[in-house]
């Protein structure tokens, strides 16, 4: 089994509070960033000493920089340095270093001016005991390939100089990977990994700034180490991330997130022996959604409820808890005086507490979630109650997973008699969750690596007052739908979000149903009242799509947004329309599908204006 290691550099914090969270989420192994032990106040030797006690192996110190092919004086004084490098290693009681392909413009070119300065440098890091490392930078100045850096290596024949392969320096240039399987496992002295989405930057600031864990980019990570497989190498997967949020955010996250995509790169290779995960919990949709409220606030959520048409179909047998129905949708109203519902409401206010998935195998979908370092969460259930597995989601929040949801609810809830016949809403359509932008990456590797959902293109939101990165993921058969929303700017709405609920959190919910006209006639009649949309957006979706006059007054009357996708024929149509907030907590959306995959972002930017302007401001004293 190959170790795992992260380099410093990935993580923010002092060295010491960054080795403590990469000990603490179960690495194995470290590369030692030099900034990193520069602006350290101890010595080299309390750094060994610390990794010591945490059981941190140092698998290399990095980076040594501008070394190959450069003319005297610079020459001399590049070895007069790596000597003093070397002595430090053994400070540090570390064996590799990393030197990358030369940038510096004074640098020559020459395949075997580089492999002859490596072969004497082979021999000085010999005599020190240590073993040097060529990895090639994308953008290196001769050297930029993975294949002429090994050449280099294997012209330079020492057993002190091998090579140091980085699947972004790889992978983002578009190199072959199958070239990696022809070099031998021992001359592959370390393997860097890292993750990048799709971006039309060059690739200079694309890695310093955009690097990030496998599985969350876009790049065939996992090809590459199926290549580096099949070269035979066993030695540490070291991941090295530049990442600007990573170093923004906590560096226990980080590091916790870095061994789970380990983890998953590890689950997905064909040809790795044990450790094999269970497989990714199949996603049958929502089973239900649990609202924590208080005894007013429950007052004032079931009215809105009934406005919208849900149906109070079950009461809790000994708790003070409510199941309102409709459709297939399921909705939890919690206003209990303790347990997790109540503390939730404490903490965040009003607000989804738990959203509960129906996964086919509870069990397994736990194994899972377990071995990919989710907290799991236990409640003492009531005589008679069921125990529902569950693990620690967005902002406090819980993520419950339901064998076969329905089916239960009797053994807790006492039915109460409904009419279900004039239903409108019929599903959960999405699930829309507010975080800070540097935990949406986090968030993305959760869901996709313990649940099968795919991630749809990133989006960006202009709210009012800044942008809004928007992110997709949905089941392969639709069942559910999750939209993480991350923003940055402290000002904008989806941040106000964030900042009064003291955390993430759901920010708002969709219905689908089958005809939102009928539907929204007859909420408005039970006296549901939505979000004004400006005129000026109904003469704007006028003019682009020449509607039929009556559905374009239909829209206009009602204040439905509407979207098309697909190929401008019409083939994809959609109809939202939102409440407003409640308690300035959350809201709910009612969709209409009509063969439409997306989530009406052209609209998203309408919606968050029309927020921004009824929204009480910030400041004033709730009345
Ligand atoms: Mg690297
Ligand atoms: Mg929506």
């Amino acid at each position: 089994m190959n170790t795992r290691s992260i380099a410093t550099v990935s993580l923010s914090g002092t060295l010491d509070e960054k080795l403590r969270a990469i000990a603490a989420a179960g690495f194995e192994e470290v590369e030692i960033f030099e900034a990193d032990l520069l602006s350290f106040g101890g010595s080299p030797r309390d750094v060994s000493d610390l990794c010591g006690e945490l059981n941190l192996k140092i698998c290399a110190f990095q980076p040594f920089r501008d070394f190959e092919g450069m003319p005297e004086p610079q020459r001399s004084r590049n070895f007069a340095r790596a000597e003093r490098k070397f002595a430090l290693m053994r400070e540090l009681r570390t064996d590799l270093m990393l030197v990358c392909s030369n940038i510096s413009p004074a640098s020559l070119g020459g395949i075997d001016r580089a492999a002859a300065d490596f072969r004497e440098l082979g021999d000085l890091a010999a005599s020190h005991g240590v073993k040097v490392g060529y990895e090639a930078l994308a953008w290196g100045a001769h050297v930029n390939d993975h294949r002429d850096a090994w050449e280099i290596v294997r012209r330079a024949d020492h057993p002190a100089i091998g090579v140091i392969l980085d699947s972004f320096h790889t992978l983002a240039p578009g190199f072959p990977v199958n070239s990696i399987a022809s070099i031998p496992a021992d001359k592959i002295f370390l393997v860097q990994l890292a993750d990048a989405p799709k971006l039309g930057l060059d690739v200079l600031s694309w890695s310093r700034h955009f690097r990030c864990f496998p599985g969350q980019g876009d790049l065939p990570v996992v090809q590459f180490m199926e290549a580096v497989q099949a070269a035979g190498y066993r030695g540490p997967w070291s991941l090295e991330i530049f990442n600007d949020q990573f170093r923004a955010g906590s560096a226990v996250r980080t590091a916790t997130d870095g061994l789970r995509s380990l983890i998953l790169l590890q689950d997905q290779l064909a040809g790795l022996p044990d450790k094999k995960l269970q497989p990714k919990a199949p996603t049958l949709g929502t089973g239900f959604i649990e609202f924590a409220v208080n005894e007013v606030k429950s007052a004032d959520l079931s009215t809105l409820l009934s406005q919208l048409g849900f149906r109070k179909s079950g009461a809790h047998r000994s708790k003070q808890v409510e199941r309102w129905s409709q459709g297939s949708i399921d909705l939890v109203v919690n206003c209990e005086p303790d347990g997790f519902a109540h503390s939730h409401y404490v903490t965040h206010g009003a607000g989804v507490c738990a959203i509960a998935l129906d996964v086919g195998n509870a069990k397994q979908a736990m194994a899972r979630a377990e071995a990919l370092q989710a907290r799991t969460f236990y409640q003492p259930v009531g005589p008679g109650e069921l125990e529902i597995s569950a693990i620690h989601g967005v902002g406090g929040s819980l993520l419950y997973f339901l064998d076969d949801a329905g089916n239960n609810w009797d053994t807790d809830f006492a039915p109460l008699p409904g009419d279900s016949t004039r239903d409108r809403l019929s599903t959960v359509d999405h699930i829309s969750q507010s975080m800070p932008y540097d935990e949406m990456l986090s968030w993305l590797l959760f869901y996709t690596g313990i649940l099968d959902l795919r991630r749809l293109p990133g989006m960006e939101i202009a709210d009012p007052v800044g942008l809004v990165q928007s992110q997709a993921l949905t089941a392969p058969n639709a069942s559910l739908r999750m939209v993480l929303n991350g923003s940055s700017a402290t000002r904008t709405l989806s941040n106000r979000f964030i900042s009064e609920f003291f955390g993430s959190g759901v920010q708002h919910i969709a219905f689908g149903c089958d005809d939102i006209f009928a539907a929204v006639a007859e909420m408005r009649q039970r006296g549901a009242l939505f979000l004004r949309i400006p005129d000026n957006y109904y003469d704007d979706v006028d003019a682009k799509y020449g509607l039929d006059p009556a559905l374009m007054s239909a829209l206009r009357d009602n204040q439905i947004l509407y979207d098309r996708d697909g190929d401008g024929d019409g083939d994809g149509e959609f109809f939202q329309i939102y409440t407003h907030a409640f308690d300035d907590r959350f809201f709910f959306e009612i969709v209409e599908r009509r063969n439409y995959q997306g989530f009406g972002a052209p609209n998203a930017g309408i919606r968050l204006a029309a927020q921004a302007r009824e929204a009480r401001p910030v400041s004033m004293p709730r009345v």
